[in-house]
């Protein structure tokens, strides 16, 4: 990468920051496409987000992508929210617009392209999300919007679990959102109830690898869609036994491939080469 005064400049906002694997997969389409444009990590202390953000117009820098912990505070601070980021309460995109900041949620996109690539459609399904955080919160919406009929919501603490299950009729009026209480009869009850599962705790997440599934196998019936977001292993203990019961399965990194994917195309307006950003991550990963 050579780096000039010409070279345009995006990046990536998090505090920690270190761990992050979107410059390398960011870098890799720039450099792919021959593109003069480099993706930095910047470490941003959550009090010092907005201004930061306020900086960006000013340092000419084109756009970030913001991750933990600051999503929902990003929202609150760029000076306009692309819908569906209102309904989810989070962004993790922004966009320098005629020096303003605007908000984006690519989250939804990715899990929404993750699955109509594969073929699956949960229109008329009933879906059951586990956990009620950003990543839960985007999926509702995007199951709602998609045309799912239910989308159940459970979580530890039954009060986040209704408010991201009530995300469900705001993104969609025909889809009904309930959440249910994360013990095990409930959680029973609605998983053999349920077309698909989606994970969007960090059950599984490495380093706890051997954590038991979030869900035992011996639940999982083959003609069910069981979706991952944890992307580090790539396949996590509940998707091989997903796969083990003979059940659809999707995994993660699919997801955060295209999440960028849709950042990328709203900072370049390109379209981004997503399968060269997927192979550039799972060599970061690898590393
Ligand atoms: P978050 O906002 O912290 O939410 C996590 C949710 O999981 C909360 O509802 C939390 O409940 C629940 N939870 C955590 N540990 C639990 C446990 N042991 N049992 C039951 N519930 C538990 O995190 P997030 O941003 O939504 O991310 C969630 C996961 O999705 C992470 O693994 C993240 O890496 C992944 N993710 C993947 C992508 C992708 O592109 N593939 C994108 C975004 C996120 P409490 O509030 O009670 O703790």
């Amino acid at each position: 990468m050579n780096i000039t005064g010409r070279t345009t400049l995006v990046g990536v906002f998090g505090y920690p920051v270190q761990h992050t694997l979107s410059p390398q997969m960011h870098n890799a389409a720039f450099e792919h496409l021959g593109l003069d444009w480099c993706y930095l990590p910047f470490s941003v202390a959550p009090e010092n987000l907005e201004q930061a953000l306020r900086a960006l117009p000013a340092l000419g820098i084109v756009g970030v992508n913001v991750t933990i912990p600051l999503k929902e505070r990003a929202l609150r601070a760029v000076d306009e929210v692309v819908p569906p980021a209102n309904l989810v309460g989070a962004i993790n995109t922004i966009h320098c617009r005629d020096g303003k900041l605007m908000g984006y949620n690519t989250d939804v996109e990715g899990f929404t392209r993750s699955l109509t690539e594969r073929g699956e459609d949960p229109t008329g399904r009933t879906v059951l999300v586990l956990g009620a955080g950003g990543a839960a919160r985007a999926a509702v919406v995007a199951l709602a919007q998609m045309g799912a009929a239910r989308v159940w919501v459970a979580a530890r603490r039954l009060a986040q679990g209704a408010r991201a299950a009530e995300l469900a009729r705001q993104a969609a009026p025909g889809a009904q959102g309930a959440a249910v209480v994360w013990e095990d009869a409930p959680l029973h009850s609605a998983v053999a109830a349920a077309d698909a599962v989606v994970n969007a705790t960090p059950i599984g997440m490495y380093p706890d690898v051997e954590a038991p599934a979030p869900i035992p196998e011996d639940w999982l019936r083959p003609e069910m869609l069981i979706y991952d977001m944890v992307y580090t292993p790539a396949v996590t203990r509940l998707l091989a036994a997903a796969r083990e019961r003979g059940c659809r399965t999707v995994g993660g990194l699919r997801m955060l491939v295209l999440q960028g994917a849709a950042a990328f195309t709203a900072w370049t307006g390109r379209a981004a080469p997503d399968e060269v950003m997927e192979r550039a991550l799972r060599q970061a990963l690898a590393g």
